[in-house]
Formats: C-alpha cells, sequence, structure tokens
C-alpha cells in the first residue's frame, strides 16, 4: 500500500429522521421503560447469557443501535426503461494491473456492540431477511436473489461504483464499507473472517461479490492462492472455484482479480462461466486486457454479464482519481450506465467521500452492480 496516511474515522451514515437526536432518545427510552422491567423479569428468568446469544445470532444483518430507527425504503414505481444495446467503446490500450496489495493483516476490528438484552427482550426480534421474499420470484437465480432490493431514484444515466480486493487490508475495507451506498464490493476468498466483514457490508447497505484471482500475464506477478490459471484442468480449476465461492455467501457473483492471461483462455473462462452460470451467479470482466474473452464466452452460454468502463485509482494519486470520477460521469452520460472499479486506497477512499454525496445532485443514479444487470437484461 503506497499510502499511509488516514483520517480519524467517524460515522458517516445518515440518521434517517426528523426528531433532533437528544428528544428522540428520550422518546425512546420513554417508550420502553415500562416493558423494559418486564424484560429484565425475562431476562431473570431465562438467563442474560441465553438471551445475549439470542440477540448475537439473530442481528448479523443489521446494526443494533439502528433497531428502533430503520424506516422502509419508500418503494416506488419504476418506469420501464427502454434502452438501446450498449455500445461498449473501444478500449485503446490495456491498463495495466496493480499488484495485489499484501499487507499486514491488522488486528480485527472491534465486534459490534450487541444490544443490551433488556432491549431484545421488549423489541420484536429482526427476523426479516435482507432480501424481501416478494420482490424475488421462487426459482429466481442466485444473483438476483443476493442482488440489493434497490430501486433506481429516478432513470438518470446510472452509475455503479465496485471496489475490488476487499478483506485484505481490514482498516481501509472498513473505511470502504463506511461510505454511502450502495457500492458494490468485491472481496478476495483468502481474505481473512469474511463471513463477519460481508455481512457488515450487506447490513451498510452495499452489494456483494466475490473477487476470484485469475493469472495474470507475467509470471512474477502473483495473484494469490487459489488462482484461475490456464495450466490447471478444468477439474481443477473447478475445484478452486468452488474453495473460492465457499468464502461467504450472499453474493451476486464474480468479477476477476488481475486475470489478463487466464480471461484471454476460451477454454478456461467457459469452464469458469458454465460454473457460474450452473451456479445462477453474474460475471463482471474487470477487463484486465483488451483481448479477454469474458463477456463474449459470458453471452455465449447466457450468463448475466458487464464490463468495467474505468479504472478510478490506476494512478492513485488524489487528482488522479477526481478525474477518473469525472471520466465515469462522461461514460454514463454517453451510454446511460458506466461500471467503475476502485481499490481500497486512502486517495480513491478520500475522493469518494466527496463525490458519492453529491452525485445524485449532479443527476446520476448510483446503483449496485446487479441494477445495471436487470436494465441491460433485455438485450444480453
Ligand atoms: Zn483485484
Amino acid at each position: 500500500m503506497a499510502s499511509s496516511k488516514s483520517k480519524p474515522s467517524k460515522p458517516r451514515r445518515a440518521r434517517p429522521r426528523s426528531l433532533p437526536r437528544g428528544l428522540a432518545l428520550r422518546a425512546l427510552g420513554g417508550r420502553i421503560r415500562p416493558v423494559a422491567l418486564a424484560g429484565a423479569a425475562i431476562a431473570a428468568t431465562f438467563g442474560a447469557g441465553a438471551i445475549f446469544g439470542f440477540v448475537y445470532r439473530h442481528e448479523p444483518e443489521r446494526p443494533p443501535a439502528q433497531v428502533a430507527t430503520v424506516r422502509p425504503a419508500p418503494v416506488r414505481p419504476t418506469a420501464p426503461r427502454i434502452e438501446t444495446p450498449p455500445v461498449e467503446p473501444p478500449r485503446l490500450s490495456a491498463p495495466a494491473e496493480a499488484v495485489p496489495p499484501e499487507p499486514p493483516q491488522p488486528a480485527p476490528a472491534a465486534k459490534p456492540v450487541p444490544a443490551p438484552a433488556i432491549l431484545a427482550a421488549v423489541l420484536p426480534p429482526p427476523l426479516a431477511p435482507a432480501v424481501p421474499p416478494a420482490q424475488v420470484t421462487p426459482g429466481a437465480p442466485a444473483w438476483l436473489k443476493n442482488a440489493l432490493p434497490f430501486t433506481a431514484p429516478h432513470s438518470g444515466p446510472m452509475i455503479a461504483i465496485v471496489i475490488d480486493d476487499m478483506g485484505l487490508d481490514r482498516k481501509r475495507s472498513a473505511r470502504v464499507v463506511g461510505l454511502p451506498g450502495p457500492l458494490t464490493l468485491a472481496w478476495l476468498p483468502y481474505a481473512n473472517d469474511l463471513p463477519r466483514q460481508t455481512r457488515a457490508a450487506r447490513a451498510a447497505g452495499h452489494e456483494l461479490m466475490v473477487h476470484i484471482p485469475m493469472e495474470p500475464q507475467g509470471g512474477d506477478i502473483d495473484p494469490g492462492p487459489g488462482a484461475m490459471t490456464v495450466s490447471a484442468g478444468s477439474g481443477e480449476l473447478l475445484r478452486r472455484l468452488d474453495q473460492g465461492l465457499k468464502a461467504f455467501d450472499g453474493y451476486i457473483g464474480v468479477n476477476n482479480h488481475m486475470g489478463s492471461r487466464f480471461t484471454e483462455d476460451r477454454p478456461g473462462m467457459r469452464t469458469v462461466l458454465s460454473e457460474l452460470h450452473r451456479r445462477g451467479l453474474m460475471f463482471l470482466d474487470s477487463r484486465t486486457t483488451t483481448r479477454s474473452v469474458a463477456s463474449s464466452v459470458a453471452r455465449e452460454l447466457q450468463v448475466p454479464t458487464v464490463g468495467r468502463d474505468v479504472f478510478l485509482d490506476h494512478d492513485m494519486s488524489p487528482a488522479a482519481v477526481r478525474a477518473s470520477l469525472a471520466k465515469v460521469e462522461a461514460v454514463a452520460r454517453r451510454q446511460g450506465y458506466a461500471v467503475a472499479i476502485g481499490h481500497p486506497h486512502d486517495a480513491t477512499v478520500d475522493a469518494l467521500a466527496q463525490w458519492l454525496p453529491a452525485v445524485a445532485a449532479r443527476g446520476f443514479a448510483l446503483v449496485p452492480v446487479s441494477t445495471v444487470l436487470k436494465h441491460r437484461q433485455p438485450n444480453g
């Protein structure tokens, strides 16, 4: 990691409430206090330890502090979009690949503090699944089941921001999770503690993908363990892919970490994409080579697919990242959507922290990748 600059973290999520905070807390306290006494009795009867266990097992999707403040998102009707088939702009030069950051694993972030047992005793258990079943037809493919329940706020050009290489650098990954969403976060399957890291990301309103390592050009660059390589047979590829896909759940699909060699290999990509098709997953081509066959093989096999339009932080200077974000806006205006990929670098997170809150006011719809796919599906 080139930059070690970091700012003190601060809570970024806006509280969706209209009451002044102190007043709201007093109101909440006033409502809870009488039932809290009943809760205390229950706690005494069944044992606080058992209730603590209940809270811990059943609340991972939602930070306990938000239990009393979460408001259902307004449901907006979506006007059917009529879109021309997306035209992918020609790539004039192959983007170089960044060597994956291999920072030491810092100590895990502190666990979120569970709500007091007393609160769990008086509030209904938050068992609502992350994706309301009503929005997904039975038998829907996994990518749709795991897509963020999301309706674009308006019909302006869509921008999906994907952050790759998530999970290894815990501190910077947590900074990314704290950004306003929805973002789409692609996690390296060999990072530690992924179930917990990814649950926190999903609870914060982001979409999830698996960032499968694939062989790059140039033997001196290591994509990490379990990479898809041209020399591996299909059985071995499927074994490694299965390992990667087991690292956590709730993802819509896969994009490639590196892969400038592997994504040019049609037999290898057929093996990988056939398996993604079998599992109902999508594929985002990171486009680390201009000669990638991923999109054409995916379309052949009817795997929902889209390609990266802009890398945000190929040059990690703050000015370059801001210029890349301007390019993302230009692509979105031209083709109706843009998919950008960045990484958990300080310059990227700083630039996004400024850019994200203002993007809607400039007429763009910030969307998860699944929303781009849903709009592109009719045209393949
Ligand atoms: Zn990567």
